[in-house]
């Protein structure tokens, strides 16, 4: 019978070679290569441009086929220093503001190879590296003055931080049987509330959780670029007054067009009053709570049922490094936990240590990604980063002042927060342009967006490297671009 393999069939007749080299000296010194090359890239940035285009003939050198035979480390390496580190996207590169992308550090980029070292699957069991995430969770519930029990996990990001804060919720309004019995009548009834800016992983995270995305009402927002408070409890109403089920305000904190902050303590009491759900979207926003003079505008932070935000942007850990903070730590778990023979935890040896990471959230085997938090909180301290985030302020309230100084181009969103808008000009061809141009130039790398139906220039600064002289280089270039 082909099928059939018998064991005594593939006995091996000796010890097979390991994946392990024949020689841990070659690869020492091949690994310190790699080490010193990717400090030299770090600490030489600025020399470099911030993006360049992939040119053809190294993109087809990624369509080459299948690597049946092995090849040498050295030569692995060599390609991808040749091929992938001369176009990756660059915000590693104090001259790029575009989107919110985070810089990293070679702290963080340390720990990305320590953790690597240990392999560990964070899904559960009783190991270290299962307390360092458990001590960064209690640090992050003392950082959002959240109470004893609330619970938190990492996640890739804010896209998936999100969605879980929208699985919390549902438990909440329809209890656990949704899980095993899918939404029902009840569930085609819930109707959640977000900012009109808020980010598109909302109502992405409502269609996943199978409420639909037509299921989040879009809120307009007023010319601060905050939810409409007045707009948002009309809508309540009028849905209640309709016969649906209102459960779910989403306050976003940075919003990704203009970086404005919904009034998250007015959102607190409104939830409060009208018996609803209230989340925080604070993907980049959130950790203002680490700067003195920041802290006030997430004031009422601390009151939301859950908080979605990343460490990899203003936080500076290397992609990925999302995290969900939730308040209520019994319905978090009541959200994703369930019974598995094979994963039933014990009261001691390897397969004690309950509660685990993976009753917390959809993922059973989990990177080590608290590791480069922990290194980068505790080499860094909250101060640090906190003063980070704060200049990284102070550099939209230069641009902002240096663009109202200049006559040839027009402020279309004045500094919130890191992130300002402006353009050249008066045409959306031609801004579109520069940016184009001043992306193929190296200088600097701005995105764009639609502020009052202009195309805008959009700064966005996170990156710890980006000083004056980096904004400087981006206006020169832009006005030179402009008038070219
Ligand atoms: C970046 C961002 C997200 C998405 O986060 P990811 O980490 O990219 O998944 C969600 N909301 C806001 C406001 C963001 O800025």
């Amino acid at each position: 019978m082909l099928y059939k393999t018998r064991m005594s069939d593939v006995k091996p007749s000796s010890d097979q070679p390991t994946l392990d080299p024949e020689n841990f000296e070659v690869l020492r010194a091949q690994g310190h290569r790699m080490l010193d090359d990717m400090v030299d890239y770090i600490a030489d940035i600025r020399q470099r441009p911030v993006w360049q285009p992939i040119p053809d003939d190294v993109r087809v050198r990624f369509r080459a086929g299948l690597p049946e035979e092995p090849a040498d480390l050295g030569a692995v390496y060599d390609e991808f220093a040749r091929s992938v580190v001369p176009y990756a996207a660059g915000n590693v590169h104090p001259g790029f503001m575009g989107w919110v992308h985070g810089g990293g550090t070679a702290v963080g980029m340390l720990a990305e190879m320590l953790a690597g070292g240990l392999n560990a699957n964070l899904g559960g069991r009783d190991h270290a590296p299962m307390e360092v995430e458990r001590q960064v969770v209690d640090w992050v519930r003392r950082i959002f003055a959240f109470p004893d029990g609330a619970t938190g996990l990492f996640v890739t990001g804010s896209s998936l931080a999100n969605f879980i804060g929208v699985l919390v919720a549902r438990t909440a309004a329809l209890g656990t049987e949704v899980r095993k019995s899918g939404l029902g009548e009840a569930g085609g009834k819930l109707r959640a509330y977000a900012s009109a800016a808020a980010h598109r992983c909302i109502p992405l995270a409502m269609d996943l959780s199978g409420l639909g995305s037509d299921a989040v009402h879009p809120i307009a927002t007023a010319a601060d670029g905050r939810m409409d408070l007045v707009k948002l409890a009309e809508a309540v109403s009028r849905d209640r007054a309709a016969g649906l089920t209102p459960f779910l305000v989403v306050g976003t904190a940075g919003t990704v067009d203009t970086g404005a902050i919904d009034d998250l303590s007015a959102i607190a009491d409104f939830c409060a009053a009208e018996k609803l759900r209230f989340h925080v979207d604070g993907a980049f926003g959130a950790l203002a709570v680490l700067s003195p003079k920041l802290k006030p505008l997430v004031n009422g932070i601390e009151r939301a049922d859950s908080i979605a935000f990343d460490f990899h942007k203003w936080g500076q850990v290397p992609y990925d490094a999302g995290f969900v903070l939730v308040r209520d730590g019994k319905l978090h778990r009541d959200t994703f936990a369930s019974p598995a023979a094979y994963l039933r935890p014990q009261a001691k040896g390897l397969a004690a240590g309950a509660p685990w990471f993976s009753d917390y959230g959809p993922d059973l085997s989990r990177g080590f990604r608290a590791l480069k938090t922990w290194f980068t909180l505790k080499t860094y301290g909250l101060k640090r980063i906190g003063q980070v985030i704060e200049h990284s302020c102070e550099l939209a309230q230069y641009l902002e002042a240096r663009v109202r100084a200049e006559p040839k181009l027009e402020l279309l969103a004045p500094a919130q927060l890191n992130i300002v808008c402006f353009r050249y000009g008066t045409s959306d061809a031609a801004n579109a342009k520069i940016v184009v141009d001043l992306h193929e130039s190296g200088i600097a790398a701005p995105s764009t967006t639609t502020v009052n139906g202009k195309l805008a220039i959009r700064c966005a600064f996170v990156n710890h490297r980006t000083q004056i002289r980096d904004v400087e280089a981006m206006l020169a270039a832009v006005l030179r671009l402009g008038s070219a």
